[in-house]
């Protein structure tokens, strides 16, 4: 049985980026198991600022945890993972509400990706008028997909 915390993903998506003057716009790393950290990036208040999500391979095909936060790699995104894998994503949960997290919700729904976000973040998404989830998640839940379970819970605000 895996475990995934919403909160280590939390921690790991945003870092500065100092000294650097060009860049890959997707950059897949393997974690540990079927997990792999991809990061796009984005100017944040003058700096070009990476910001970390994760994929999950299940035998039924892949889970995003949240989207890139660039909008040029939302697709390019989905062709890697199915290049590098061979399998189409499933599901996508958005672990807040900002942008870096939720910026791909709307397009990958419209490529019949189930889109998830908890209605606490869904209440944030629709007041600053971000992307949001066509499925909501009321409560701390637990997955069964394609041979993975994991738990949803809130561990706390995400980053300011
Ligand atoms: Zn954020």
């Amino acid at each position: 049985m895996k475990k995934l915390s919403i909160l280590a993903i939390i921690l790991l998506s945003v870092l500065s980026v100092f000294g650097q003057t060009s860049h890959r716009k997707l950059v897949i790393t393997h974690l540990t198991g079927d997990f792999y950290i991809y990061t796009t990036y984005q100017k944040f208040k003058g700096h070009l600022t990476p910001s970390n999500s994760m994929y999950m391979l299940t035998k039924k095909g892949t889970v995003l945890f949240d989207t890139p936060w660039d909008a040029t790699q939302f697709q390019p995104l989905l062709d890697s993972i199915k290049v590098k894998h061979h399998q189409p994503v499933v599901m996508c949960i958005a672990t807040h509400s900002h942008s870096d997290r939720t910026a791909g919700l709307e397009y990958y729904r419209q490529q019949g990706i189930k889109t998830y976000t908890t209605t606490q973040t869904d209440r944030i998404s629709t007041t600053t008028n971000e992307k949001r989830a066509t499925l909501l998640i009321s409560k701390d839940s637990t997955f069964n997909i394609g041979g993975h379970h994991f738990e949803t819970y809130y561990p706390g605000p995400g980053h300011n």
